[in-house]
C-alpha cells in the first residue's frame, strides 16, 4: 500500500518513522498539518476539525492542521496533555525547489524542553532532569528557558529522590533499565512528571566530554569542576544527547553545565517541604498562604525564581548567610535606596529568558524591544548601588555594561514593533540606506497611484473610478456598472463583480512590478537587520544571563527587606554551635491571616544539654502544631539569610529539618497513611544528627492507641539518644513521663483556661505537662448533647478515681535501665473490643470468632 503513496506522503512517512512517539507537525504552506493517528489524537485534544486528504492509491489520510502563525497555543495544549511535538519545516525555498520541497524536523518540543512564555509561569523554574542510577547517583538539571544547566551527585537513592521532589521537574530522562520502583516512587510524589527512557549508552561521560568540547568549547570538564563527580557528568551527557536530537540550537547557546553540591544546602525532604507549606499550601496546591506567599514581593520574574530557590535551598554556610543578612540590613536602613530599586526593578522584564530566547533563535521583535527596556533600566540600578559594600557591591559588579547593545537596539528598532519579524515595520529610518530608498519609492508610489487614479478619472470622465489591489491579480482599476460605456479600449478586463468590473493597464502592471518588488525587498532587508540584532544579543547571552541572575538576587533581597520592615522581623543571630532560642516568635503566615494583633507569640528554646527533646501537650486546637511549624519556619528562614518573625532569635546552624505530621492530621492526601507515616519516621531516625531539627506532630495516630503510644515513646527516646533537637507535640499524655527520666527532655504545654463549661485557648506555651484532659470540654464546645457531655464527665471521674486507687503497673524494662510507665492499662484492648460489639446483633458464628479473638488478645499481652 505504501508504495502507491503520493511523493509527499512518502516524504511524510520517512520523517514520521523517525519520530514515532511525537505528534508530527508537517509544514504545508501556511499550516502545520497532522495525519493519520496523529491527526485523530490531536483533533481530539485540540478540539479541531478532522478532515482527510488523498494519500495516493485511492486511500485517504485523516488530517487536521493549525496555522503556522498561531501554532503556539496548540502546541502548548498538546504538551500539557503530555505529548511531544516534532516541528517539521520546509528547509528550502519552495520557489527554488525542484520537485518536492525538502522537509526536516527542526525541533522537538517535549514537556521539559518547552519554552513558550505563555505556557511557563514567570516566577517558577521549569526543569528537565536526567538521572543516572548507580552506586552514586548523578543528576543533571536543565532550565532551558533560562539557559541554566547544573549537575550534582547523590550518595544514595533517598537523597536523590528528595532532590527530584525539591526540583519538581516536568520531564525526567533516565536509562531504560532504571529500577521500576524508582519510577513508581517518583510518579507518586509528582503525578505530572513525564518519563523519557533513553538507552543506557546516552548516559556516558565520554559522550559528555565530546559534546562539551564540540559545542561549548570546553576542552576539559575538570575545568568546570566535574573532576571528582563523573556520575554527574554522565547525566550531563544524557541531557546534551537529548538536546542534540531535539533542540540543537541550544547546544553551546545555554550556559555550560556547572556542578552544584547538595551538601552546601539544608536537606529538606519531600514531607517537610510539603508539611511546612514552603511554596504551596496543602489545601489546593496554590502559593496562597504558603511561606513564599508572605515573603515574595519581588518585581521581576528573575527575583521571583531566585526567592523560591532560596527557600528550597537554605544555606549551611554562615558567611554566606551573614552576607545576605548584611545586604538586607543595608536595604532596611536606607528607604530611599529601597524605593529607588523597587521602581527600577518593576520596569525590568524577564531578561534571563529573553536573552535565552534570542540565543535559541526563538525571539521575535517584541522580545528585542522588551530586552531593550531591561537594558535601559540597568544604569539606574547600578547608580543606586554605587558605594555599597559586600553582596550588594558584588551584585553591582555582575551587572555588566550593555550600553553599546542597548544603544544599537534603540537606534535600530522602532518604539513599537509588530509581533512577527517577517512582515516589516520594525526598523527605524536612517538605519540602512537601501531600505530608506525603497521606502521612499513605496511612499511616492502611493502618491503616484493616487495620481494615476486622478488622471484616469479625468481622461475617461468616470468620477468614481478607483485604483484597488487584490492578491490574485494585483492593482486594478474599478469601474461601476453605470459607467462601463466610458471605459477606454486600452483597459483589459480582469474580473466582473455584481456592481462593477475591474481592469488593468500595461502601465499599471509595470508600476506594480516595481512596487511589489520594493515591498518584498523591504521585508527581506528588515528581516535581515532583525536577525543581525538577534545574533548580536545572542552573542552576549551569557553575560546578559549573569546580569539577569544578579538582578534576581537583588530583587529577592529587596523583597525580604520590605517584608521584614512591614512585619517587624528581626535579624537572627546564626551561630555555629547547635541550639535554638526564639524569643516571642510568630508564625509568619498565620500572623498575616489572623486579624491583626490576635496572634500570640511564643518563646521556644532547644538546647543540646538542657532541653533537646521538648514535649508539647495540650488539648486539640490549643496551638501545638502552630508552635512546631513556626519554629521550623523560623529556623529555615534564618538559613536563607532572611529576617524572622520574633523579638530575637539565636539559631545554631542545622544540617536538616525534618518534619512529620501524624497520619490523621494529614488531610489532603489519600495515601496508605500509617505506612507512609512510619516510612517517614524511619527516614528521620536513620538520618537525624545532633545538628538536625526534628518536628514530630502527633505521630502514632494512624494505628490503635496502644501501638501508637508505644511507637511514639520509642521514637522520642531514640531521638533523645541521638541528640537531635526535637519538638514533639502529642496527645498521648503518658509521654510527658519521659521528661522525668531523660536528662534533656522537657515538658511544655499550651495554656488553656476553663471557664464554666468552656475552654478558652490562650495559645501560650508554658513549662510543664498539660494538667487535665480537656477532651470533654472540647466535646461540649463542639455541641455534643448535654446528656452525653454529662455522662462523659461521670465516666471520666470514675476512671480517674480508679487510676488513682490502683498502683501503677510495673514498667517494661528498657534496653539499659528500667523505665517508669504509668497509666498503661493492660486490659484496655480487651475492653475496647468488647464494648465495640452489640451482643444482640451477633450471629453464633461471630460470637465464636469473638471468643477466639479475645483469647488471642489475652495470650498476646501475656495476661
Ligand atoms: P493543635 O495542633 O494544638 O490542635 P493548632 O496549632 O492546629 O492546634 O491551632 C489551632 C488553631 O488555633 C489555629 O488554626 C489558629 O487559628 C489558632 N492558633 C494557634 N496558635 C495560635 C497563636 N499562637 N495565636 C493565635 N491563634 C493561634
Ligand atoms: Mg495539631
Amino acid at each position: 500500500m505504501r508504495t502507491r503513496l503520493t511523493p509527499m506522503f512518502r516524504q511524510y512517512f520517512e520523517v514520521k518513522n523517525r519520530y514515532p512517539d511525537c505528534i508530527l507537525f508537517f509544514r504545508l504552506g501556511d499550516f502545520y498539518e497532522m495525519f493519520f493517528e496523529d491527526a485523530e489524537e490531536a483533533s481530539r485534544i485540540l478540539d479541531i476539525a478532522l478532515t482527510s486528504r488523498e494519500a495516493g492509491g485511492g486511500q485517504r489520510a485523516p488530517m487536521c492542521g493549525v496555522p503556522v502563525a498561531n501554532a503556539a497555543p496548540y502546541i502548548r495544549r498538546l504538551i500539557e496533555a503530555g505529548k511531544k511535538v516534532a516541528i517539521c519545516e520546509q528547509v528550502e525555498d519552495p520557489r527554488e525547489a525542484r520537485g518536492l520541497v525538502r522537509r526536516e524536523v527542526v525541533r522537538v518540543i517535549t514537556p521539559g524542553l518547552f519554552v513558550d512564555p505563555e505556557g511557563l509561569s514567570d516566577k517558577e523554574s521549569h526543569y528537565l532532569c536526567a538521572l543516572r542510577p548507580g552506586k552514586r547517583w548523578g543528576l543533571a538539571v536543565l532550565e532551558l528557558s533560562a539557559g541554566q544547566f547544573r549537575a550534582a551527585i547523590f550518595e544514595d537513592r533517598r537523597e536523590l529522590v528528595n532532590e527530584v521532589f525539591r526540583l519538581e521537574p516536568r520531564e525526567l530522562l533516565l536509562p531504560e533499565n532504571a529500577p521500576e520502583d524508582l519510577r513508581r516512587e517518583l510518579r507518586e510524589g509528582l503525578p505530572g512528571l513525564a518519563f523519557t527512557p533513553l538507552p543506557a549508552a546516552a548516559f556516558s561521560e565520554a559522550r559528555a566530554r565530546e559534546l562539551l568540547s564540540e559545542h561549548f568549547g570546553v576542552e576539559d570538564p575538570a575545568g568546570l569542576g566535574f573532576a571528582e563527580i563523573p556520575e554527574a557528568l554522565s547525566a550531563v551527557g544524557a541531557v546534551l544527547e537529548y538536546l542534540l536530537e531535539n533542540e540543537r540550537e541550544a547546544l553551546g547557546r545555554i550556559s555550560p553545565p556547572r556542578p552544584y553540591f547538595p551538601g552546601d544546602y539544608l536537606v529538606l525532604d519531600e514531607a517537610t517541604k510539603r508539611n511546612l507549606e514552603l511554596t504551596r499550601n496543602q489545601f489546593d496546591g496554590s502559593v496562597r498562604h504558603s511561606l513564599l506567599w508572605v515573603l515574595d514581593r519581588t518585581r521581576t520574574a528573575m527575583g521571583g525564581r531566585t526567592l523560591r530557590h532560596w527557600l528550597l535551598y537554605p544555606l549551611k554556610d554562615i558567611a554566606a548567610i551573614r552576607s545576605r543578612q548584611e545586604a538586607i540590613t543595608t536595604l532596611l536602613e536606607d528607604a530611599t535606596l529601597r524605593e529607588g530599586l523597587a521602581g527600577a526593578l518593576s520596569r525590568i522584564p524577564d531578561l534571563e529568558r529573553l536573552a535565552t530566547r534570542c540565543a535559541l533563535r526563538l525571539a521575535g521583535p517584541r522580545d528585542l524591544v522588551a530586552l531593550r527596556e531591561a537594558l535601559a533600566a540597568l544604569p539606574e540600578v547600578r547608580d543606586l548601588l554605587a558605594g555599597k559594600e559586600g553582596l550588594i557591591s558584588e551584585i553591582r559588579e555582575r551587572l555588566s555594561d550593555f550600553s553599546h547593545l542597548e544603544e544599537r537596539l534603540r537606534r535600530t528598532l522602532l518604539d513599537e514593533v509588530p509581533a512577527t519579524a517577517r512582515e516589516g515595520g520594525l526598523v527605524r529610518p536612517g538605519v540602512h540606506p537601501e531600505l530608506d530608498e525603497l521606502r521612499d519609492l513605496k511612499e511616492n508610489a502611493l502618491r503616484y497611484l493616487a495620481e494615476i487614479e486622478e488622471r484616469e478619472r479625468r481622461r475617461t470622465g468616470i468620477p468614481n473610478l478607483k485604483v484597488g489591489y487584490n492578491r490574485v491579480f494585483g492593482y486594478y482599476l474599478e469601474v461601476t456598472k453605470s459607467h462601463l460605456s466610458r471605459v477606454p479600449k486600452d483597459y483589459i478586463r480582469k474580473q466582473t463583480l455584481t456592481n462593477a468590473e475591474r481592469f488593468i493597464t500595461p502601465e499599471l502592471k509595470e508600476f506594480e512590478a516595481r512596487v511589489l518588488s520594493a515591498d518584498e525587498r523591504i521585508r527581506e532587508l528588515e528581516y535581515e537587520i532583525f536577525l543581525g540584532l538577534r545574533e548580536a544579543v545572542s552573542g552576549e547571552a551569557e553575560r546578559l544571563r549573569q546580569a539577569a541572575r544578579a538582578l534576581g538576587e537583588l530583587d529577592a533581597l529587596v523583597s525580604l527587606a520590605e517584608v521584614a520592615e512591614e512585619n517587624r522581623y528581626v535579624r537572627p543571630e546564626v551561630v555555629p554551635e547547635p541550639g535554638i532560642e526564639i524569643v516571642e516568635g510568630r508564625h509568619p503566615v498565620l500572623e498575616r491571616v489572623l486579624p491583626a494583633g490576635s496572634f500570640v507569640p511564643n518563646t521556644v528554646r532547644l538546647d543540646p544539654e538542657e532541653a533537646r527533646l521538648v514535649l508539647i501537650t495540650g488539648p486539640n486546637m490549643a496551638g501545638k502544631s502552630t508552635v512546631l511549624r513556626q519554629t521550623a519556619l523560623i529556623v529555615l528562614m534564618a538559613h536563607t539569610g532572611a529576617f524572622v518573625p520574633a523579638e530575637s532569635a539565636r539559631i545554631g546552624l542545622c544540617d536538616r529539618i525534618f518534619s512529620r505530621i501524624g497520619a490523621s492530621d494529614e488531610l489532603s492526601r489519600g495515601r496508605s497513611t500509617f505506612m507512609v507515616e512510619m516510612a517517614e519516621c524511619a527516614n528521620i531516625l536513620h538520618n537525624a544528627t545532633e545538628r538536625s531539627l526534628v518536628i514530630l506532630d502527633e505521630i502514632g495516630r494512624g494505628t490503635s492507641t496502644y501501638d501508637g503510644l508505644a511507637i511514639a515513646w520509642a521514637v522520642a527516646e531514640y531521638l533523645h539518644e541521638k541528640g537531635a533537637l526535637t519538638l514533639f507535640a502529642t496527645h498521648y499524655h503518658e509521654l510527658t513521663e519521659l521528661a522525668r527520666e531523660l536528662p534533656a527532655a522537657r515538658n511544655y504545654n499550651v495554656a488553656v483556661k476553663t471557664w464554666e463549661d468552656r475552654i478558652i485557648f490562650l495559645y501560650r506555651l508554658q513549662p510543664g505537662p498539660a494538667s487535665e484532659s480537656y477532651g470533654v470540654q472540647v466535646a461540649a464546645l463542639a455541641g455534643l448533647p448535654r446528656e452525653v457531655v454529662e455522662r462523659a464527665r461521670e465516666i471520666l471521674s470514675a476512671l480517674e478515681r480508679k487510676a488513682a486507687a490502683e498502683p501503677p503497673p510495673r514498667p517494661p524494662a528498657g534496653r539499659d535501665h528500667p523505665r517508669q510507665l504509668s497509666l498503661f492499662d493492660p486490659y484496655l484492648p480487651l475492653r475496647e473490643k468488647l464494648l465495640a460489639v452489640d451482643p444482640e446483633e451477633l450471629t453464633p458464628r461471630q460470637a465464636l470468632n469473638l471468643i477466639f479473638e479475645l483469647r488471642d488478645l489475652l495470650v498476646k499481652s501475656g495476661l
